[in-house]
Order: structure tokens, then C-alpha cells, then sequence
């Protein structure tokens, strides 16, 4: 059993973080990789460090790390920018491969900026394209004939739902429509196939199950028989053949370095780097095994402990991520009680308490550590303090 690796993450004494789905904890080593970088190779090598450290290919070298999470090969993930900008390549790149179609098809509970891209592109080509956003147990009706891309995240940020990978693509592909699958709640948080599901394109962030930190880097799969042909909308001159040949027309890489667009953020990805050392020798199905038992603990504790709080996750852990969500109509105050007594959760609007697990620094321990602190929240009514009302700008 290579499970928990909470001694390779730095948390704080006193608190219990159900919250690395939103944003993992810190790897121990991320302030001396970062301290190293800056010093050493930024502060000491300069612009040197591009050749020594060999900053130009971590971009791809920390998607090779990515890769094995995601069942994807090596050479067909990249990282880079915000996951916002790479569901924006992705679609832009899928809409070329099905020019006669105008419908893109996603779900009601897809994360706001995935359909907010969508609404934007859509105004930038101009052509008549439509977002159609069913519901999500009506997705699979709904790939028609009509449809030229199906861009779905396969575990939804509220609930934890999890949609079937396997069976909404097989459906996108024997209509011809183009399959993307945003992974940012699914990369290190449950075994995915991506390559096996024939996908064409997948995306996620790294700074939530993968631990890069804030503002982390997010990836794209791009399926390795398209590398060479995906039309990159964003054509930066990271993503040319040879950027430094300075040449005046775009040129794409023959590679998944095509899916680069501008400088990667180095210190960042060298954190990222460093976080994704924690996931050597462990196996995505033995995370997921973990994830179930903890999250199984969290449910039948909670619901025992806190009537008040209803169950708004599905209670088949097949069905489910590796989150679960309470619905309670002051759901906000709550969870700054529990914050403000060491159980660090979050809210989604409008009455979600949302907890995430991630095995890797989790156990048994602090899951019922955590319902004992929430029991007691409920019970006391300690929710109704004035001081837990405010809303912050960040929920
Ligand atoms: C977290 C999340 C995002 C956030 O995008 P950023 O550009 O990294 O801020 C987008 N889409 C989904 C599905 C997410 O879960």
C-alpha cells in the first residue's frame, strides 16, 4: 500500500482540507523548487537557463507526466495557459474538423467559463453556430446528426455526477461529431482512459487534483493520429515549428508543442513538476479505491450526525467524482462555521457545501475528525452567528 503520501504535503497544524478539488495542498519541495528556480536559474544562469535548465521543453515534459493519469501516451499532452484558453483551442480546433455542422453540444452543468468560451467563440466566427446545453442525464439524447462538436466534463463541479465517458463518445462519434472532455475534475481524482474512450480531444487544470498551486498551468490531449493536423486557433510563436527561425508566417510544430502558444509560465510549471513527483507508484485505481472508502465514511457520517444537510451528490459511488455535496438553504454560513473550526470545505451557489477527497493526503482519521466538527456546527446552530454571513468575493 504506497497510500497516504500526507508526508510529501505541507498542511497547516489544526486543519482538515476537504478542498483539494478546488485547490490541492502543497507539495513539501514546491518552496525549494521555486526558490531554485528563481535563484539559480533565473537569478544566476538568466536567460541562459532556456538551453541549461531546459525551460523550453518543461511545457511537454510536464505533460508527459500528466500523460500516465489520463491514459494518455507520452508526446500527446501539452501544458500551458489557463484551462479557459485551452477549452478554447480545443473547441476552435474541433469546429474546423466538422465545417458543414453548427451545433456544439455541452450540458446545463457544465462549469460556467467551458460554456461562457463556447458563447464567445461563437460570436468570433460568426457563422451561426449554437450552444446547446441540455440536461445533463439528457446529453446522450441530444448528440444528433445536427451536432459538430460534444464538449462535456465528465464530473460536474457541483454535484460530483459523473457522466459515462466511454458511451457519450462512442455516441458523439457514430453521429461524425467531434468529442472533447474536460478533465479538471477528473485528472488525479479518478482513473480515466482517454486514449482508450478514442476522444479527440481532452482538457483540465492542474492547480486541483494535481496540486500545482494556484494559477497552475492547465493541459490539452490532443489525439495522437490528429497531432499533426489540428488547426491551432491561438497560433503562437511557441507553437511554430521552429520559433526562433523568427520566420513571418505561422508555421505549426509537428508535434503537440502545436498546442503551445506564448512563454510558459517557468516557475509555475517547475512547481507543477515538482507536485507530480507525489503520484510516482501510485495507481490511479488504488486513489480511486481510497477516494470511494473516504467519501462512503463522509456520507453515512454526516447524514447520521447532520439531518439538516441533504445529499446532493449521487449516492452510487460509481456515479460520483471524488467530491461530495450537502444541500442546505444556509449552506454558505455553514461552511464558514466549519472553515472557521478547521474543516476547510466549499460553496457553490446557490446552497452547495462542497467537500472534496483526495487520498493522497486524506484519511479515515480526518474525515470523521471533520463530521464530528460539522455535527457539532449543526447541532449548536452555530451557522446563525452574523459573522459567517459576509460573503466573500471567493465562495
Ligand atoms: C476549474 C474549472 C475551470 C477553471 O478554468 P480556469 O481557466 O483554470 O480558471 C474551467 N472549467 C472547468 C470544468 C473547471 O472545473
Amino acid at each position: 500500500m504506497s497510500l497516504p503520501k500526507k508526508h510529501l504535503f505541507d498542511l497547516p497544524e489544526g486543519v482538515i482540507y476537504l478542498d483539494g478539488n478546488s485547490l490541492g495542498a502543497m507539495p513539501k519541495g514546491a518552496v525549494e523548487r521555486a526558490s531554485q528556480v528563481i535563484t539559480q536559474e533565473w537569478g544566476n544562469d538568466l536567460i541562459r537557463a532556456w538551453n541549461t535548465a531546459d525551460w523550453m521543453s518543461l511545457p511537454t515534459r510536464v505533460g508527459d507526466r500528466i500523460a500516465p493519469l489520463i491514459g494518455a501516451p507520452e508526446g500527446s499532452v501539452a501544458t500551458g495557459d489557463t484551462l479557459s484558453i485551452k477549452v478554447y483551442q480545443a473547441l476552435a480546433a474541433a469546429l474546423k474538423m466538422v465545417p458543414d455542422r453548427r451545433v456544439i453540444l455541452s450540458d446545463s452543468g457544465n462549469f460556467p467559463s467551458d460554456l461562457y468560451i463556447a458563447q464567445g467563440l461563437i460570436g468570433t466566427i460568426d457563422k451561426g453556430y449554437e450552444l446547446r446545453t441540455p440536461a445533463p442525464e439528457d446529453v446522450l439524447d441530444a448528440i444528433t446528426d445536427e451536432v459538430a462538436v460534444v464538449m462535456i466534463t465528465q464530473v460536474d463541479y457541483r454535484s460530483g455526477r459523473m457522466h459515462d465517458m466511454t458511451a457519450i463518445t462512442q455516441k458523439a462519434h457514430s453521429v461524425g461529431a467531434v468529442m472533447i472532455w474536460d478533465l479538471a475534475h477528473s485528472a488525479g481524482a479518478v482513473p480515466v482512459e482517454i486514449a482508450a474512450t478514442n476522444a479527440e480531444f481532452a482538457v483540465g487544470c492542474t492547480y486541483k487534483y494535481l496540486n500545482g498551486g494556484p494559477g497552475a498551468p492547465a493541459f490539452i490531449y490532443v489525439r495522437p493520429d490528429l497531432t499533426t493536423s489540428v488547426q491551432p486557433a491561438l497560433a503562437g510563436w511557441m507553437g511554430h515549428d521552429a520559433p526562433f527561425a523568427m520566420e513571418p508566417g505561422y508555421r505549426p510544430a509537428m508535434s503537440i508543442e502545436r498546442m503551445r502558444v506564448g512563454t510558459p509560465p517557468i516557475i509555475q510549471l517547475s512547481i507543477l513538476d515538482q507536485a507530480l513527483s507525489a503520484w510516482e507508484g501510485v495507481s490511479m485505481s488504488e486513489i480511486r479505491e481510497a477516494s470511494i472508502k473516504l467519501s462512503e465514511t463522509f456520507i453515512r457520517e454526516v447524514e447520521a450526525r447532520c439531518p439538516q444537510a441533504v445529499l446532493a451528490s449521487p449516492r452510487d459511488p460509481a456515479q460520483r467524482g471524488s467530491q461530495v455535496s450537502f444541500a442546505f438553504p444556509d449552506g454558505y454560513a455553514a461552511m464558514q462555521a466549519l472553515i472557521d473550526h478547521g474543516v476547510i470545505g466549499d460553496f457553490r451557489a446557490p446552497d452547495i457545501m462542497r467537500f472534496g477527497f483526495t487520498p493522497l493526503y486524506l484519511d479515515e482519521a480526518d474525515v470523521i475528525r471533520a463530521c464530528e466538527i460539522m455535527e457539532t456546527i449543526f447541532a449548536q446552530e452555530l451557522w446563525r452567528d452574523p459573522k459567517y454571513q459576509t460573503r466573500s468575493r471567493v465562495t
